[in-house]
């Protein structure tokens, strides 16, 4: 069957499930760059079963499937995307019991972290200020200031898309570490929802705390330009990239409209109609610098999502 005439079949069924989607999506309305052509098709499940129902439904049609969070750790391609973008945003619930926190996957880091303060728990301070999805936490170990979701982590609710399985991974089971997890290398390993064992605490310590880490985020990091947040790993713990990219000389370094952060070195800012290509050409540029200064190879912290992923 034509490609168009099997999408549309594809939305019909959806939307006859009460499944929110959307042809011709524009991407760069959903990432933190602001970048990014059009996906053929966006899902938006609002539970488990729905997400379920749409990966079986594509699986066994072959259809190319991504799954978002928030959008804040990719690299959408200005061809934009031919399949189907599954959005977590609507899978948003959350359930405290004592000192454990259950979220499902689309709920902001940052609004998980308030919930835990308005309960007297601390623990995910850190969080406050990520702006990702509890999902993107999850699989890229999001941290910030000395703590890492590792630390609070209890087990993550797993839809498996090859064996059409519903399961639970323990914290040990995820294997995290360093911007990585067991669902960062396998794309059939969808989170679906996570429990988080955080401690009693006072609240107005939390609140603090949190605010403080908001201050030290809006004085040091671009916060005022489309961005997707640091670009690169950290390539050791005592090698900091910003400070390499800044020694460089390339603080300010602009390929189109994709601009090395004059704020901080290790953000790649969007100054005004960036494309993805121009955020490339750039990321090739500083990695090329780096290696021949330092002999250091950047590996990007950000997923490139698109025909050329
Ligand atoms: C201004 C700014 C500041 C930032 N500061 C920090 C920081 O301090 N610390 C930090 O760690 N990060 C930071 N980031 C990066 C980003 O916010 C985090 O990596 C965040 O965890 C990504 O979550 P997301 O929901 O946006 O993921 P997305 O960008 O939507 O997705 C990221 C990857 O995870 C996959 N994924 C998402 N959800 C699921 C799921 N449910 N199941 C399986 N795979 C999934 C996607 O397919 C993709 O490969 C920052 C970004 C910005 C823009």
């Amino acid at each position: 069957m034509d490609r168009d005439l099997v999408l549309l079949s594809l939305m019909r069924k959806y939307e006859k499930e009460g499944i929110e989607c959307q042809n011709a999506l524009p991407l760069s309305s959903k990432s933190s760059f602001k970048i990014g052509g059009k996906a053929d098709l966006a899902v938006f499940p609002k539970n488990t079963s729905e997400l379920e129902y749409v990966v079986a439904y594509l699986t066994d049609r072959e259809i190319p499937y991504i799954i978002v969070g928030n959008g804040s750790n990719i690299l959408f391609e200005d061809e934009g995307y031919r399949g189907c973008v599954i959005f977590t945003e609507k899978m948003n619930d959350v359930k405290i019991e004592g000192n454990r926190i259950y979220a499902g996957v689309g709920t902001s880091f940052t609004a998980l972290a308030s919930k835990a303060k308005a309960a007297s728990l601390t623990g995910l301070e850190f969080a406050y200020g990520i702006p990702g999805s509890v999902g993107g936490a999850v699989v890229m170990n999001a941290g910030a200031y000395g703590g890492q979701t590792a630390d609070v982590l209890e087990s993550c609710d797993v839809f498996d898309a090859e064996k059409c399985e519903l399961y639970t991974l323990t914290k040990d089971e995820m294997k995290l570490s360093y911007r990585h997890s067991v669902l960062s290398e396998n794309k059939n390993l969808i989170c679906v929802g996570a429990t988080f064992t955080l401690k009693e605490g006072n609240k107005e310590e939390i609140d603090a705390v949190m605010r403080d880490l908001m201050q030290r985020r809006i004085s040091k990091q671009p916060l005022e330009y489309p961005s997707a947040g640091s670009v690169f790993k950290r390539p050791a713990p005592d090698l900091f990239v910003g400070k390499m990219i800044e020694d460089s000389g390339l603080k300010g370094y602009t390929v189109g409209g994709a601009q090395v952060s004059e704020k901080h070195a290790g953000f790649i800012i969007n100054v005004g109609g960036a494309t993805a290509k121009d955020v490339l050409g750039l990321v090739e540029h500083i990695q090329s610098v780096i290696k021949k200064n330092y002999g250091v190879e950047l590996e990007c912290e950000i997923r490139r999502v698109g025909t050329g992923e």
